[in-house]
C-alpha cells in the first residue's frame, strides 16, 4: 500500500487552495484496522464556514462559475471523473487506511465515484423546463435554477462515494457546494477536492471544510447565508439540521438511517439470495445506511432457509484492508463497543447466536473488529428488529404468510430500501407496491448500488431523493416565467 501524503492538515479548501484553520487546532485520524493515528485533518469554524459561504457567494454572483453554461459544467464534471479514475489507486489506498475496509471495496468505491461525476457530466444540459398553456396572450414557460450555496454534510462510511453522490448532481445543476466531511474518515475527500480544482471547477464551486460535527458542522448549518443543506448520517443530527434549516427558511434533504428487511419466501432461489442477503449486511462491515439487517423468513421453511445463511455466515472473515477478506474493523472504538453492546443486549434477552464469522489471525490487536453475527428468532419488539446497530449483525424474523411478512416488514420507524426473495412475480410486485421504502428490490439486493436509481427513505430514514435525475430536481428549485406578450 503506498504511503499516504496528506496535505489535510493544511486546512480548509476554499476557493481552490488551502487556507490554515483559523482556531490552530487539528483532529487526530485514526488507522481502524490498526487503532492507530496516522494523519490530522484541520479542525475548520465559523471563521472558515463565513469565508466558504462568501466565496460560493460570489462564485455565483460575479464569478466564472455562475457564468458558465450547463454544457460547460458537465465538461469539468467529465474532466473530474477522468482524474478520480486516473487517481483511483491512490484513492483507494487512502479510503482504505482511514476507513479500514478492505481494498476491493475501497477499489469498487472509487470506480463508484468516478461514475458519479460520469454520469452527472451527462446529464448537466439535460435538465430541461417546460412551456405551460395559459391565457391567448401569454407565453409561460418554467426554467430550473440552482438553490445557490448547498451544504453537504456526509458521513464516514463511504467518504468518496458520499462526495460523488452529492457534489456532483450539486455541480451540474450548477449551485456552489460547500462540502462538511465526517471526522473519521475524509482523506479521500480532500484529496478529490485537490483533483477538481486541477480538472479546472472554478474558483468558489467547491470548499471543503474538515473538522467536527460539533464545532463546523454546526457553524455550518447556523449559518444564514446557506440555501438548502444536504445531509447524510444519524437520526439524530438529522433532526437537528432539519431545525437548523427550518430557522433559515431553507429546504433540506435528510438521508438517515435504516433497518431494511429482506423478506426470504421458501421458493426463492438460494444461490442468488443467500450470497446477497450475507453480502448486504457485511458489506462495510455493516456501516451502510442502507444495509439489510432484517431477515424476515418464511416459518415453513425455517430451518432450511436459515440453515443456508448461517452457512454462509460461518465462512466470514474480517481483516486489514491488504488481507482484503469479506469485510474489515467498523469505524471506531465508539462503534465498536455500540456493536457489542447491542449482541450483548441480545444474549441477554434469550436471542441464539445461529451463526459467526471469524477475525482472521494476524490481524493487528488494537484494531476495531468484530465478528459479523447472525441472531434468531429476535421478536419484533427487540432492540436489534428495531434500531440500527451499523454493524455486521443480521437478526432473522419468522412470518406466516404474505400478510404478515408485510406487516413486519412495515414494522419500523425507517423506511430506506427492501429486498424480497420469491419465484411467484405476482407476489414479489404485490409486496414491492405496499412496502413502506423508498427502494424496493425483488430477487435482488445492492446496499448503496445504482448511481442511475432514485435513492432515499421515508420517515425516520429521512426524506428527498438522491442519485439518478431525481438528485437534480433534489438540488434545484423551479422558476415560472409568464410573459404577457400581449
Ligand atoms: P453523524 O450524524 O454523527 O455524522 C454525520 C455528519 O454530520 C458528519 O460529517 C458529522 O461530523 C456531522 N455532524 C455531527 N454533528 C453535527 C452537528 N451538530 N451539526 C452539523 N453536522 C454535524 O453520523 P455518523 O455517526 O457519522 O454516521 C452514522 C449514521 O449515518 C448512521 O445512523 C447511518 O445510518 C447514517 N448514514 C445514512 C446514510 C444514508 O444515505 N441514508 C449513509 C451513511 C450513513
Amino acid at each position: 500500500m503506498p504511503n499516504i501524503t496528506t496535505p489535510a492538515a493544511k486546512g480548509a479548501f476554499i476557493d481552490n487552495e488551502w487556507r490554515p484553520a483559523e482556531s490552530g487546532e487539528t483532529v487526530a485520524v485514526v488507522a481502524p484496522a490498526e487503532g492507530e493515528v496516522f494523519a490530522q485533518i484541520a479542525e475548520s469554524g465559523a471563521s472558515e464556514v463565513d469565508r466558504a459561504i462568501r466565496s460560493g457567494r460570489r462564485a455565483l454572483d460575479d464569478g466564472a462559475w455562475g457564468r458558465m453554461s450547463a454544457l460547460e459544467r458537465g465538461r469539468v464534471l467529465m474532466r473530474i471523473s477522468l482524474r478520480i479514475a486516473d487517481h483511483a489507486e491512490e484513492l483507494a489506498a487512502i479510503e482504505a487506511r482511514d476507513t479500514g475496509k478492505p481494498m476491493k471495496q475501497a477499489r469498487a468505491d472509487m470506480v463508484a465515484t468516478a461514475r458519479y461525476f460520469e454520469f452527472y457530466a451527462g446529464a448537466a444540459d439535460k435538465l430541461h423546463g417546460e412551456t405551460i398553456p395559459y391565457f391567448r396572450d401569454y407565453f409561460v414557460a418554467t426554467e430550473r435554477e440552482p438553490h445557490g450555496v448547498v451544504a453537504h454534510i456526509i458521513p464516514w462510511n463511504y467518504p468518496a462515494q458520499m462526495f460523488g453522490r452529492n457534489v456532483a448532481p450539486s455541480l451540474a445543476v450548477g449551485n456552489a457546494a460547500i462540502v462538511k466531511p465526517a471526522e473519521d474518515a475524509c482523506l479521500s475527500v480532500l484529496r478529490i477536492a485537490e483533483l477538481a480544482a486541477e480538472a479546472g471547477l472554478p474558483e468558489g464551486a467547491l470548499a471543503v471544510l474538515p473538522g467536527r460535527g460539533a464545532t463546523v458542522g454546526a457553524a455550518l448549518t447556523a449559518h444564514r447565508g446557506l440555501d438548502y443543506i444536504a445531509f447524510t448520517g444519524s437520526p439524530e443530527v438529522g433532526e437537528m439540521v432539519q431545525i437548523a434549516a427550518a430557522r433559515h427558511g431553507i429546504g433540506c434533504t435528510l438521508e438517515l438511517g435504516g433497518k431494511s428487511p429482506h423478506i426470504l419466501f421458501g421458493d426463492a432461489d438460494l444461490s442468488v439470495a443467500v450470497p446477497s442477503i450475507v453480502n448486504g449486511i457485511v458489506q462495510n462491515a455493516g456501516q451502510t445506511c442502507s444495509a439489510g439487517s432484517r431477515v424476515l423468513v418464511e416459518r415453513a421453511h425455517y430451518d432450511r432457509l436459515v440453515g443456508a445463511i448461517a452457512e454462509a455466515f460461518s465462512k466470514l472473515r474480517a481483516g486489514t484492508p491488504e488481507m482484503d477478506l469479506d469485510l474489515g474493523p467498523v469505524v471506531n472504538a465508539r462503534q465498536r463497543a455500540r456493536v457489542e453492546r447491542y449482541c450483548s443486549q441480545a444474549a441477554a434477552d434469550g436471542i441464539a447466536v445461529l451463526a459467526e464469522g471469524g477475525i482472521e489471525p494476524g490481524t493487528p490487536a488494537g484494531g476495531f473488529f468484530v465478528k459479523p453475527r447472525l441472531f434468531g428468532p429476535v421478536d419484533p419488539g427487540n432492540a436489534l428488529a428495531r434500531e440500527e446497530v451499523f454493524g455486521p449483525v443480521l437478526a432473522v424474523m419468522p412470518f406466516d404468510d404474505e400478510a404478515d411478512a408485510l406487516r413486519l416488514a412495515n414494522d419500523s420507524d425507517f423506511g430506506l430500501l427492501a429486498g424480497v426473495w420469491t419465484a411467484d412475480g405476482g407476489r414479489g410486485m404485490r409486496l414491492a407496491r405496499r412496502i413502506r421504502a423508498g427502494q424496493v428490490y425483488i430477487n435482488g439486493f445492492a446496499a448503496g448500488g445504482g448511481i442511475e436509481l432514485p435513492f432515499g427513505g421515508v420517515r425516520r430514514s429521512g426524506h428527498g431523493r438522491e442519485k439518478g435525475l431525481a438528485a437534480l430536481h433534489e438540488l434545484s428549485t423551479l422558476k415560472t416565467i409568464i410573459h404577457r406578450h400581449g
